[in-house]
């Protein structure tokens, strides 16, 4: 943001917070565009036209990690899955490109990158993931380098891991590393093995996809994954459970396991995740220096008062994915209860649904969902019994619902 719009910013926005003195509107800062951000601030206008929501985002637009893998697989292009702040803007949310520097939660304000400060009520924090990239040793310079990449981002990594896979000779390796769980998309680096290997088989058909995994076993819909391999890629996609990453080589693209060192022709290594770097420097961060834990029934920060963390960046409940559908609901749990606590009234848990697709070729996806609730015996969201399940088999009636689900829930967060 230029200092002039800060300015134009500010004039608009009193740097006071003012909900306990009722002497203006309330307002919320937003931190963070993402699913879970862009969600948040939506329906609080939604749902409060008299609160005042301030987005701040330090990207110019939103680019969506669900269907990025196909961007990886030749499937879709990069730009179809990006989206403008230009809806949230034309519903009374004022967007702020800029980065939050510091949050300070006894003043109520946050310092911006570029200069200056905003009051809040009440904060949202979303920042999604950060990685810990000191786990693998050489992979801080080595991405650097360009050699190595997660494209566990949507944006250039994916563009140029894209490029990376065209330009492998056709008899390639290409090698996936996936962390311990939790990791963001469980589903999500199967995908990716899937998409790509549907890529190989047509255009590079000696080449090989090699599914190198922390986890003893594939992580999510390991039946529906596994057939999807041993019947559409025979002899492409290999599968390795049990193998953490420890060391990454740069020169020789070598991956180095615990035990044995691999080499590859294109090596894409997603390191182990923990909350956005915003989130550990204002002490939100609870358990193990990843996550933060949180009231589920307002995801209201148990750490630090007035401050709710949304998505990828929460200790994750019982049997939660850290994923786009569970982040948008997280922010309609907070939304509620924020515009509840601004009114004076008390908020009440909320019911939340996961579904996740997930596709194994061009044209065929399958599916996971979860339904959540509050369990006050337990103090958390757990799993309703029975509800929810996978798709019996893969199919392209659940590659076009993938589709639709992706279009509702970027214009659902993005209003
Ligand atoms: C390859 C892949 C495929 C996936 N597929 C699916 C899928 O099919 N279905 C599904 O449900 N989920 C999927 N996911 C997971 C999904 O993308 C994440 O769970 C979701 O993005 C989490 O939302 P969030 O709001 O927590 O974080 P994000 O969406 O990452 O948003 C965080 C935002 O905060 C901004 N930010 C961070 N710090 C600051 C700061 N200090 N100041 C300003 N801005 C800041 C970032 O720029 C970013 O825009 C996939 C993920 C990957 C990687």
């Amino acid at each position: 943001m230029l200092r002039r719009d800060f300015l134009k910013l500010s004039a608009a926005l009193p740097l006071a917070g003012c909900a306990s003195t009722g002497t203006s509107r309330a307002r919320v800062v937003v931190v963070g565009g993402g699913f879970g951000g862009a969600t948040a601030a939506n329906y609080i206008r939604r749902w409060d036209r008299s609160i005042s929501v301030v987005l701040v985002e330090r990207e110019a637009a939103f680019t969506s990690c669900p269907m990025s893998n196909l961007v990886l697989g030749g499937y879709a292009k990069l730009p179809d899955l990006s989206r403008g702040y230009d809806a949230l803007a034309r519903h009374g949310v004022q967007v702020v490109r800029d980065e939050v520097a510091a949050i300070d939660a006894g003043k109520k304000s946050i310092r911006l990158a570029r200069g200056g400060e905003l009051a809040y009520d009440r904060l949202v924090v979303s920042p999604g993931i950060d990685f810990d990239f000191a786990e693998v040793q050489g992979y801080a310079e080595a991405m650097q380098a360009g050699r190595v990449l997660h494209a566990w981002k949507a944006g250039p990594q994916t563009l140029a891991l894209r490029r990376q896979l065209e330009q492998m000779r056709d008899g390639g390796v290409y090698v996936l590393s996936i962390p311990l769980a939790p990791y963001r998309c469980p589903p999500g680096p199967y995908e990716r093995a899937s998409v790509i290997a549907g890529y190989f088989k047509q255009a590079k058909p000696r080449s090989k996809v090699l599914v190198i995994d922390a986890n003893p076993d594939v992580t999510s819909k390991a039946g529906l994954f596994k057939r999807a391999w041993s019947e559409l890629y025979p002899g492409i996609v290999e599968y390795r459970g049990n193998s953490r990453a420890v060391g990454v080589d740069a020169n020789s693209l070598t991956l180095k396991l615990e035990l044995e060192d691999l080499r590859a022709d294109v090596l894409n290594v997603v390191p182990p995740h923990r909350a956005g770097d915003i989130a550990a420097k204002t002490g939100l961060v609870t358990h193990n220096n990843r996550w933060c834990d949180v009231d589920w029934r307002t995801m209201e920060s148990k750490a630090v008062k007035g401050i709710h963390v949304l998505g990828d960046a929460t200790l994750s409940a019982p049997a939660m994915p850290k994923s786009a559908s569970m982040a948008n609901n997280h922010a309609k749990v907070a939304a509620a209860a924020i515009v509840d606590l601004l009114n004076g009234r008390p908020p009440s848990p909320l019911k939340i649904i996961n579904t996740c697709y997930s596709f194994v070729s061009q044209d065929e996806a399958i599916r996971v969902s979860s339904v959540h609730e509050w369990d006050a015996a337990q103090g958390t969201l757990a799993p309703v019994k029975g509800a929810g399940g996978v798709s019996v088999t893969r199919s392209p009636a659940e590659a076009v619902f993938a589709w639709n689900w992706a279009r509702t829930i970027w214009a659902d967060s993005l209003a």
